[in-house]
């Protein structure tokens, strides 16, 4: 019964976040098609109206910098924008990258093409990057996110446009996408066969940004332990290769929040892998230096 309990909890998990994430990718392409009949002059009263660039976090977030010094947004971004990324990032700093994990359409892109590549490779699939050079490789979203930053500010435009896959996926039927984009676009479609959320993993600017508050956030991942049976369960359920079995505490600057590694997921040891305040282990830290005389 219990066993049986547990698959259900866990079930009930994956759909939440699944159904969360089909939720965005319908209301980000809706968006996208409302404004391309809004520009036709059609109007759908109860659908929504407004743009990509509206709905992007990331644009506010590279609009930053210009909105402090000139007082101006970038080209293309709207004031929605910097409400979306200051709210990001406060959700962020509280639970770290949940945007990541369960709201953008285009982590729930890869995620689907990776379905098809765990049927094509079974258990070798997200296993082909040998681990040294796949945590060097992990680094080069910060590089982008600097490039990017770097000539957003320069230029006034949103440079990333012309090679963001996300942008390419949603309007590519419009004959707004660059070729870089497309080109883009299916480079990760071809890599989600091989590697789960390989835009995320190595190149996404915005996952890079969020992806630091996995150094600070207040509420975050936590293994016990003493209740640990070393079953690798959560390794295995980690879409982002992160190994959870051997952390106290995960602060992979990769982790996004999924909960797939959760005892109310993977581990199958109730109260082993838990979202706990990182505040309550410092406090849990101190109270076992002090027991220890240290
Ligand atoms: S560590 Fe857990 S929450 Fe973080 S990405 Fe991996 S499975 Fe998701
Ligand atoms: S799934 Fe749970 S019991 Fe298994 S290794 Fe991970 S934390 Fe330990």
């Amino acid at each position: 019964m219990a066993v049986v309990n547990k698959k259900l909890q866990a079930k009930n998990v994956r759909n939440l976040r699944h159904i969360i994430q089909a939720a965005f990718f319908v209301l980000v392409a809706v968006t996208v098609t409302m404004e391309k009949l809004g520009e036709a002059g059609i109007k759908i009263p109860i659908l929504p109206s407004g743009s990509l660039h509206a709905i992007c976090p990331f644009g506010g977030v590279v609009s930053f910098w210009n909105l402090l010094n000139l007082g101006t947004l970038v080209k293309k971004v709207h004031e929605s924008s910097v409400v979306l990324g200051v709210i990001g990032l406060f959700l962020a700093i509280l639970f770290g990258p949940v945007i990541c994990g369960w709201i953008c359409p285009f982590g729930s892109f890869q995620e689907f093409i990776a379905k098809i590549g765990k049927k094509l490779f079974g258990k070798k699939y997200n296993n082909f990057i040998p681990k040294k050079i796949d945590r060097v490789l992990r680094y080069l979203r910060y590089l982008v996110f600097a490039w990017v930053s770097y000539m957003t500010v320069v230029s006034g435009k949103l440079i990333f446009e012309a090679y963001d896959p996300y942008f390419a996926l949603f309007k590519f039927w419009t004959g707004e996408v660059a070729l870089t984009g497309f080109i883009a676009l299916g480079a990760v479609v071809v890599l989600s066969l091989f590697v789960e959320r390989p835009f995320c993993k190595y190149a996404c600017p915005y996952g890079a940004f969020l992806g630091i508050t996995n150094l600070f956030r207040v509420f975050g991942i936590r293994r016990n332990a003493p209740t640990c049976i070393s079953c690798n369960a959560c390794n295995k359920a980690c879409l982002m290769n992160i190994d959870v079995a051997s952390a106290k505490v995960v602060r992979d600057h990769q982790c996004i929040s999924c909960l797939e590694c959760t005892s109310e997921v993977a581990c199958p040891v109730p109260a082993t892998v838990e979202v706990m305040s990182f505040a309550g282990q410092a406090k849990d830290s101190y109270a076992e230096k002090k027991a220890s005389g240290k």
